[in-house]
């Protein structure tokens, strides 16, 4: 069996949304529990991850340091984020798995995603990132030729395009990694995207990708059976933020959209979530979960909790198979 999960930021900063590198180390080391536990049993185990908290930094110190050393670009910092937050992962799941008496060997991938150039993203950016400025500091970055927005009392933002994720690059690498055995740590923060250029090489572009979009199509490319998010909720619920909140609970992907469709999933966070458990099911996916870190091992063993969502193919799915 071969699973993916995907960590939410919540896995990777303190409580308080701070990252501070001891923060972030001490809560990969508590969400690699689980992970070495699925290991350990001999599953095929990839680990995909958010960057938002640690893009978020880089771009600060870019903003201040900008007349010091030269800006980098939003794929640098995705590369970067990648690097370090793989790095710190590799350390804490080998640890993980060497208490445990297993030993496996774990791999980090530096991971492109493409996208498409003309994705309506690009001319229309509504993603936000990093920290609200006041509009005149705002205005500074603005003639840089960076979009910001006004967000109200809280300042302005920038934005930045999200396009869809249309195919993970260097999936043959990470399947090559499984195939040999390694845990494979991958795509985090939804993949860096790169368009491809007239001449058929990439180059990166000023974007993110979003992780649990990345983590579905990761997820296709590499066969996954069961694909489980860890966030900071048991699950989805419907009638979220009201007093009649209920569990999703297990589910087939057709009413999953169904409950989207009625505004049920707020954008940003839980929508994006649902609409790639419904994609990876869609595609040949056998289950995928949303869940806490601590639902992890149920969701992939089949015996959640009812208050995590579980998705199943609906029975009318067009059956694509795997690639
Ligand atoms: P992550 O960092 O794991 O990606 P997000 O903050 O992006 O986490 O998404 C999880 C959040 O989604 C929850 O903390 C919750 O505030 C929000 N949310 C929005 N709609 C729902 C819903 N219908 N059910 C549960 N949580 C929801
Ligand atoms: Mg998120």
């Amino acid at each position: 069996m071969r699973v993916l999960i995907a960590l939410g930021g919540n896995a990777m900063t303190s409580a308080d949304g701070k990252a501070r590198p001891e923060d972030q180390i001490a809560a990969v080391t508590l969400a690699m529990e689980p992970v070495a536990d699925l290991a350990a049993d001999g599953l095929d185990v990839v680990v995909t991850h958010g960057n938002g908290p640690q893009v978020g930094n880089l771009l600060v110190k870019n903003e201040l340091a900008a007349t010091v050393v030269p800006p980098v670009t939003l794929d640098w910092c995705g590369a970067q984020t990648q690097g370090t937050i793989g790095f710190i992962v590799v350390n804490a799941l080998e640890r993980a798995l060497a208490v445990r008496g297993v030993r496996r060997r774990v791999a980090a991938v530096v991971t492109r995603t493409l996208v498409d150039a003309a994705d309506p993203g690009f001319r229309r950016p509504t993603k936000p990132i990093g920290r609200y400025l006041p509009p005149l500091e705002a205005k500074v970055l603005i003639e840089h030729g960076q979009v910001w927005e006004d967000r109200g009392p809280r300042g302005w933002r920038r934005v930045v395009a999200s396009p869809e994720p249309l195919e993970v690059l260097d999936a043959p690498a990470v399947a090559a990694l499984l195939a040999a055995g390694f845990v494979v740590v991958a795509n985090g923060g939804g993949g860096i995207p790169v368009v491809r250029q007239p001449d058929g090489s990439v180059a990166g572009v000023e974007a993110v990708v979003d992780k649990d979009l990345g983590a579905a199509l990761l997820g296709h490319a590499l066969g996954v059976d069961v694909l489980v998010i860890a966030t900071d909720v048991d699950g989805a619920v419907l009638g979220y933020g009201t007093t009649d909140e209920r569990p999703v609970g297990t589910v087939d992907a057709a009413t999953l959209r169904g409950y989207a469709a009625e505004g049920h999933f707020a954008g940003g966070s839980m929508g994006p979530k649902v609409e790639a458990v419904c994609r990876f099911v869609e595609h040949g996916g056998r289950r995928a979960a949303i869940t806490t870190l601590t639902g992890i091992a149920d969701a992939v063993r089949g015996e959640p909790p009812s208050t995590a969502t579980i998705v199943l193919p609906s029975d009318t799915r067009e059956v694509t198979g795997h690639a």
